[in-house]
């Protein structure tokens, strides 16, 4: 039994719905009619301080002297850096939401929308999935400080719910524990790729990542602190469609309209539009 009461929780769990299957493995090492294939230039703006781990403590310098740990932080350019897996683990996590993949419980087979658009590893049999990131790294990276934010002591007990959603933080006890973050405000550049991706499948990827404006979804570690915030937007496209021999580069206006055309081609299921409420509102303790 802890002495204090425990923090409230700042989550809300993602609803779950049924999984959608199918409809097939697409294949790689073609181009196919009527699919997208190349590369979405996305920036990322952290609103919050946002720190992703390495799992390992860094010294900081106290304020009344003396040296303190504090948890570490990916780096690339000596600058805060967020790896391409934590941004297809938040793109997967919300396109199973929107679009009903994945049950959390056992294997997927027949495979769901999800495993078929980001892939799946299961005994000897792994695809490779159709959608990637590549690592964000800081636009300035000479220009991005780090600071030490302190974590106040986590809900308890942590239990496993399914998806969650953060929202504001809780005025929880401060612990001695800080984390290294690269302060709001700091951009970062990564790039999107696409192999044989339908538009309505951009357009539920782009959808969950807040690319509407609607939400700013959380990446990285101390997110029930309100770590973590980013608003992410497509700078620039350069895709071919099927056979097309030449890619397209769409930018601005363009771009614009184009990006707005696959967010409308999203069709999330009945659960995935709650789903969608939710990461609109989140927060909340239940
Ligand atoms: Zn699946």
């Amino acid at each position: 039994m802890s002495r204090y009461p425990p923090p409230p929780r700042n989550y809300t769990a993602l609803p779950t719905g049924p999984v959608r299957r199918g409809p097939r493995d697409v294949r790689h090492d073609q181009r196919l009619p009527g699919l997208l294939s190349g590369v979405l230039l996305l920036r990322l703006e952290a609103l919050d301080p946002l720190h992703v781990g390495t799992g390992g403590l860094a010294p900081v310098r106290r304020g009344g002297g003396g040296v303190a740990l504090a948890l570490d932080l990916v780096t690339q350019n000596n600058a805060a850096a967020i790896p391409g897996s934590s941004l297809k683990g938040l793109a997967r996590s919300t396109y199973e939401a929107l679009a009903g993949g994945c049950d959390l419980h056992g294997s997927c087979n027949p495979r769901c929308t999800a495993c078929l658009l980001f892939g799946y590893v299961e005994r000897q049999q792994t695809f490779a999935g159709r959608v990637g990131f590549e690592d964000a790294l800081a636009i300035k990276p000479h220009t991005v400080p780090t600071v030490a934010a302190p974590l106040p002591q986590a809900f308890q007990p942590r239990r496993a719910v399914g998806r969650r959603v953060y929202g504001p933080p809780v005025q929880g006890r401060a612990t001695p524990v800080r984390a290294l973050a690269a302060p709001a405000g700091t951009r970062f550049l990564s790039r999107m790729t696409l192999r044989n991706v339908s538009p309505q499948e951009l357009g539920l990827v782009l959808l969950g990542l807040g690319v509407d404006g609607s939400f700013a979804p959380r990446v990285g570690g101390g997110r029930y602190h309100g770590l973590g915030r980013v608003a992410i937007t497509v700078r620039r496209a350069r895709l071919r469609e099927g056979r097309q021999v030449r890619p397209e580069t769409l930018r601005q206006d363009r771009l614009a309209r184009q990006v707005e055309a696959w967010l409308e081609a999203a069709e999330p299921t009945s659960n995935g539009r709650e789903a969608l409420t939710v990461l609109r509102n989140p927060g909340g303790s239940r």
